[in-house]
């Protein structure tokens, strides 16, 4: 095996700078060779099954070939390159395959049981008695129970899966690259703030481009283009080529059309709900979540659809009003949204978002984060530098934007933290968490956790620092809330410690609860300086802020019910094998949706579920609702240091030991209840949403 991979694989810090796309494809094969003989040698032993003899060996093989795995998948993501879209694409077939046999083996499916049913004995700690129960019912879910021939065809379908969601992925990014805005005359950036025309004038120059300045369709140029630019043709240009962005209507043409792969991606799904027994792809998913069938969500979307819905419709009428009035727009088109919001909040409240952002600058608000981390977790981050001759920091980082941190507690370090930052044309959009090693203790040495925070927010330019607006401040809390999840646990087993094994709707628990502290007065002292004075926030834009905390949440929160309940219903409703009808039902579903609960209506030729990754490329399929679901569950949690706020440190303390620190080593709904005393209940959230008082 390459010297590199190894080091790679057993070093303390995973190296991912020593990770070269011509290095990996012979270790890869090594690790799936080995995992694959483990798990012979297993199956084919007499021995009694215990977990030493079986699961443990097990873990040992598969976790080095997953940890492998995901790297490259990693790298694809943030580093994207032709030579990593090929190792990807090269092997997610044979992977996809190992995993189904996994799940399939019914040999390895009968051992797991029988040590699952000796635990009368008190042999087993509760998180191992629940890590097998939860791979039980994986091997159900993986078709453990069908028959030969019905097995090869379900271990095929989900290889072809995997392929179709990350060629959904690589054509978004590259539909996404593909289309630039340019921008001949200085007049046309009126109204921009100045570091983002000031980017875009550069980006014309080193990109060569015969133009004043260029806008990509990345979000740091796009949403504040749509937020700020008076030039009414300019936004409607960036609009309407974001919203046909991987489609037959794209920009560069229909080269990243992902319509049918998205219907394909849908039909596969339902057949192999359809061979498990399941009525639909959604059912399926719910059966290893926290809520119970899809008629019960549908019934708590449309719920929260109904409240929300009265100030939804004021909210439009409002802006309407005032782009007629002040404005001088007689219709409010999509690409006016935005803008119209922006300048409707600097009437009503007297501030603007960029006004807020000249106080976040990225460092600082790291520092601020990590001091309320210490308040209420007792965990100290600290920078890696290069002073510090264990961390060969060229070795760690994939590229010179990554900061890594170790998590103290004690004075022992607990895990460790990587953050990439800055949004870069190689990275795909949006921000995430992700899990490069969990916590395990084998049997002489802890193995300690690793998270990975990507962000994707606007790179410094020269020697201006990056400053970031406040919602950008709350995806890091978000996105940190998630880190925090997976690198405080204290349960030893790796398949249920951290994020492992938590049920998908409740995962958004931890990290929707972080970003509550971004309103809270003494935590934004603490990480604001504006970026030419120096001074923390003023208590009076403060005060705006929170006045405006609430700002249209009803149009907010019935847009977030549209994606949901869109998810749900096309994984419910729609079985379809001839693709082209497939891809149509998809968008008559989202039309269908949008009558129910929309109150603002994009025009025809947005195609939004093409750009939904979320539910076609990443793990939300029939699981959109779940933001939805965990935020009544981290509303409710906040509402407890709400009503203690002198006892932040000892409420934080019980956040940690029954929720983070427990992981995935109980049900979320136990973990809720011993940190609350009760059952959860959503009054915290719509009293946070300012959604209570017409309900
Ligand atoms: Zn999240």
């Amino acid at each position: 095996m390459a010297n590199t991979v190894e080091t790679f694989l057993e070093s303390e810090i995973p190296c991912y700078g020593l990770l070269k796309p011509e290095d990996v494809q012979q270790p890869l094969d090594a690790l799936l060779a080995h995992a694959e003989g483990r798990l012979l040698q297993i199956t084919q032993s007499n021995e009694p099954a215990r977990w030493e003899s079986v699961i443990e060996p097990l873990t040992d093989a598969t976790e080095r070939l997953g940890r492998l795995w995901s790297a490259i998948h990693h790298m694809g993501a943030v580093m994207d390159s032709p030579e990593w879209r090929e190792l990807t694409n090269n092997n997610l077939e044979r992977i996809s395959r190992f995993w189904s046999g996994l799940s399939q083996n019914k040999v390895l499916f009968e051992k797991t049981r029988v040590i699952h049913d000796q635990t009368a004995s008190p042999l087993l700690s509760e998180s191992k008695l629940r890590a097998l129960k939860n791979s039980l019912r994986d091997f159900r879910l993986g078709g453990v129970d069908l028959a030969p021939e019905a097995q090869s065809v379900f271990a095929e379908r989900s290889a072809r899966l995997a392929t179709l969601s990350q060629q959904f992925s690589e054509n978004l990014l590259d539909s996404t690259n593909a289309t630039k805005v340019l921008v001949s005359e200085e007049q046309q950036l009126a109204g921009l703030p100045q570091a983002i025309s000031q980017a875009a004038i550069e980006k014309a120059k080193t990109e060569k481009l015969e133009a004043f300045a260029v806008f990509g369709l990345q979000q740091p140029s796009l949403i504040p283009v749509l937020q700020f630019a008076d030039d009414r043709k300019l936004r409607e240009e960036i609009y309407s080529k974001n919203a046909r962005r991987a489609s037959e209507l794209a920009e560069e043409g229909p080269d990243h059309d992902n319509s049918l792969l998205m219907a394909e991606i849908l039909y596969l799904r339902q057949e192999q709900a359809k061979s498990l027994g399941f009525a639909s792809a959604a059912e399926l998913s719910l059966a290893s979540k926290m809520a119970d069938s899809p008629q019960q969500v549908m019934d708590f979307l449309l719920d929260l659809a109904h409240k929300a819905r009265p100030f939804a419709l004021q909210d439009v009428a409002e802006l309407r009003a005032f782009a007629k009035t002040n404005l001088g727009l007689e219709s409010m088109e999509s690409w006016d949204v935005s803008y119209v919001s922006e300048k409707l909040r600097q009437n009503k409240f007297s501030f603007s978002e960029d006004e807020v952002r000249q106080y976040f600058q990225v460092q600082n608000v790291l520092a601020g984060l990590f001091q309320l981390v210490e308040e209420l977790f007792g965990v100290v981050l600290r920078k890696t530098s290069v002073t510090e001759p264990q961390y060969d920091l060229s070795q760690c980082l994939w590229h010179p934007d990554v900061q890594l941190y170790s998590v103290l507690r004690g004075g022992t370090t607990v895990g460790y933290l990587f953050l990439d930052p800055y949004s870069r044309a190689t990275k795909r959009g949006g921000a995430w968490m992700d899990d490069s090693r969990g916590r395990r203790q084998r049997v002489s040495v802890l193995q300690k956790p690793v998270a990975m925070l990507t962000c994707n927010f606007m790179p410094p330019n020269g020697d201006q620092p990056s400053t970031i607006s406040h919602d950008d401040v709350t995806t890091l809390f978000h996105e940190f809330g998630h880190g925090l999840h997976h690198l405080l646990t204290e349960v030893d087993e790796l398949e249920v410690s951290g994020i492992n094994g938590v049920e998908w709707d409740a995962v958004e628990l931890p990290s929707q609860f972080m970003e509550n502290f971004c309103w809270e007065w003494e935590k934004l002292q603490a990480m604001t300086s504006h970026v030419e004075t120096g001074k923390p926030l003023p208590r009076d834009l403060y005060e705006k802020m929170i006045r405006a905390k609430n700002f249209q949440s009803g149009l907010f929160m019935l847009r977030q019910i549209e994606f949901a309940l869109f998810d749900l219903r096309i994984h419910h409703d729609i079985f379809e094998q001839d693709l082209k009808k497939g891809a149509e039902r998809i968008m008559d579903t989202l039309a269908h949706v949008r009558s129910q609960v929309a109150v603002l209506h994009p025009p025809s030729f947005q195609r939004f579920p093409q750009s939904f990754s979320h539910i076609f490329a990443g793990g939300y399929a029939a699981g959109y609702y779940s933001y939805k679901w965990a935020e009544v569950l981290s509303a409710d949690a906040y509402a407890a240091f709400e009503e203690e706020p002198q006892n932040y440190g000892a409420v934080g303390q019980r956040f940690w030991k029954e929720i983070l620190a427990k992981g995935g080593s109980r049900p979320a709904i136990e973990s809720f209840r011993a940190f609350r005393g009760r059952e959860p209940s959503p009054e915290a959230l719509l009293r946070h949403s300012g959604l209570l008082e017409a309900a």
